[in-house]
């Protein structure tokens, strides 16, 4: 079936992402063979020019690649926005998620549900793709509400000032970067209480150090932009508004670690961030090679390994550790990966910005003022929820589906990585969404039960058959059709899959379920 041949506007798409064929018929020349990376750039080409990946597209990519038909075939249907079956040019895919379902979100005939859009402060949400000769995106609404706090700020301070996000500005913390060196900028971030903001909160000056010290070369830098939690959105507004702030902190990360490369992965589904963020590559005069890769709609590919099987043009599966990342990461070579929220503090550390180490938390829900919130570290939940006008609550999940629902009666914690360790939670990515009186948390947690089984790669036995199991413990439940071991088993679930899966998703993917049923008696 892959022997069919491309169209003439597949084989241009395709050419345009691996170079144009050549005249010695179907020999791949040495150089293609090292090019596999380029297979889900490629793909998508071709899906964004027709609307779908045709037999004779995936044929082309494949053979171009040097990629066996088979494994071609395996990373597109690894990719749930990579489509393998004609549908029409132009699709509306509609969030269906937590913040959605909470804001009333119904599913129009012809559309495709979809997991989280990271639109939340904007919910109900949408995303348009359209398939033609002009491709485009577009995130429904549009825009979203402005920032909804305007002091206190540091990591928000210019997108809350108007900074225009398509002008270069002067990179003023790469410059003292350079005069300072590589080995005193990485003093600094350890020196400074910078923990990584992806969700694992390991210190981000250790991970430098380790990159640095590596005699293996090259160094990779990888920027993780893959935020596919339910409910986290801030990297998106901070790619979308103020760009130029990622490209310079990514400079001065690979300059301290040796970095000769950097790929920043953005996820599919931000399709301005895409924009801007090439925009802010093209202008910007820094010493590394930033390469904008973008997913096609994958949550494990947050997973730091997972990103890189899916860069290097493979199923996004995630790696064994160890070896960790620092000594054998992307193409094998010592990388370091931190996500953008992390990044864009190291100016802040550079310049010797006299402020507090802070947090941006993406609220969401039943609240007025829905939003990005940037908060000193150990600032209570309560005053946050207040900030944002928050409703009654019946519940507030905090860090997303990976993270826990927390009772009314908790919501004073201080949201510090200490206190959300003692108090046996996790702030994750940042997730706040609050669940007026009103709402339905059997939907939400039957949805979240969905979502990991979804999601999950299935690659190992705990996680593949733990997510399905769950979910259809919980249905039982749900439905009135239990037979009693229902709570036991999901227990055992529990365990089982924080104890023996081999990535974070497995590993958190009962937390939240666990904590409706044990904190807040749902289902129970
Ligand atoms: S835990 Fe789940 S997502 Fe992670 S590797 Fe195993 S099956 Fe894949």
């Amino acid at each position: 079936m892959l022997d069919a041949a491309p169209t003439e506007a597949e084989r241009e798409a395709i050419d345009a992402v691996v170079g144009p064929e050549r005249t010695n018929g179907d020999r791949v020349s040495r150089s293609d063979r090292t090019r596999r990376h380029l297979l889900l750039p490629a793909l998508r080409a071709a899906q964004r020019r027709v609307g779908w990946v045709t037999p004779g597209a995936l044929g082309y990519a494949s053979r171009r690649l040097e990629v066996p038909p088979a494994d071609a075939y395996g990373v597109a249907t690894f990719y749930a926005l990579i489509a393998l079956e004609e549908r029409p040019a132009e699709v509306l895919h509609v969030c269906t998620d937590l913040s959605c379902a909470l804001a009333g979100a119904t599913v129009p005939e012809g559309a495709q549900p979809s997991p989280c859009l990271g639109l939340c402060e904007r919910a109900p949400a949408a995303l348009r793709t359209v398939a033609g000769p002009k491709p485009r995106e577009e995130q429904i609404p549009a825009a979203g509400p402005p920032l909804p706090q305007r002091s206190g700020l540091k990591l928000l301070r210019r997108i809350a000032e108007g900074v225009d996000p398509e002008s270069p500005p002067e990179f003023r913390a790469l410059e003292r970067a350079r005069e300072l060196g590589p080995e005193r900028v990485i003093e600094l971030v350890k020196a400074s209480p910078l923990l990584g903001r992806g969700g694992a909160a390991f210190p981000t000056g250790l991970k430098w150090e380790a990159v640095a010290r590596q005699t293996a070369k090259p160094h990779y830098l990888v920027c993780n932009a893959d935020e596919s939690e339910p409910g986290t959105f801030k990297d998106r507004v901070l790619m979308e508004q103020d760009p130029f702030a990622l490209i310079e902190s990514m400079a001065i990360a690979a300059y301290a670690t040796g970095c000769e490369r950097a790929f920043v992965y953005v996820r599919a589904e931000y399709p301005l961030a895409h924009e801007r963020l090439q925009n802010a590559i093209d202008k910007s005069d820094v010493d590394v090679e930033i390469e904008l890769r973008i997913g096609a709609g994958a949550y494990v590919c947050g997973e730091e390994t997972a990103l890189f099987q899916s860069i290097e043009g493979y199923r996004g599966e995630p790696r064994n550790k160890p070896p960790f990342p620092v000594e054998v990461g992307l193409f094998g070579k010592p990388t370091v990966v931190n996500n953008v929220e992390t990044l864009v503090n190291v100016p802040h550390i550079v310049l010797g910005v006299d402020a507090p180490d802070t947090r941006l938390f993406c609220v969401s829900g039943n609240v007025a003022r829905p939003g990005l919130y940037e908060l000193e570290l150990g600032t209570p939940l309560s005053d946050l929820l207040e900030l944002a006008g928050a409703e009654p609550a019946k519940a507030v999940l905090l860090g997303g589906a990976a993270g826990s629902f927390l009772r009314p009666d908790q919501l004073d914690l201080p949201l510090s990585f200490e206190a959300a360790r003692a108090a046996g939670v996790t702030l994750g990515s940042g997730v706040v969404i609050v669940f007026g009186m009103e709402a339905d948390l059997v939907s939400a947690v039957l949805r979240i039960a969905e979502f990991f089984r979804d999601e999950s790669c299935g690659q190992c036995v705990p996680c593949r058959v733990g997510t399905v199991r769950q979910e259809e413990a919980l249905h039982r439940l749900a439905s009135g059709k239990a037979n009693g071991n229902e709570l036991a088993v999901l227990a055992d679930l529990s365990q089982v899959m924080r104890d023996a899966s081999i990535c974070g998703l497995g590993q958190t993917a009962a937390s939240a379920v666990d904590s409706a049923i044990r904190n807040l008696g749902v289902l129970a």
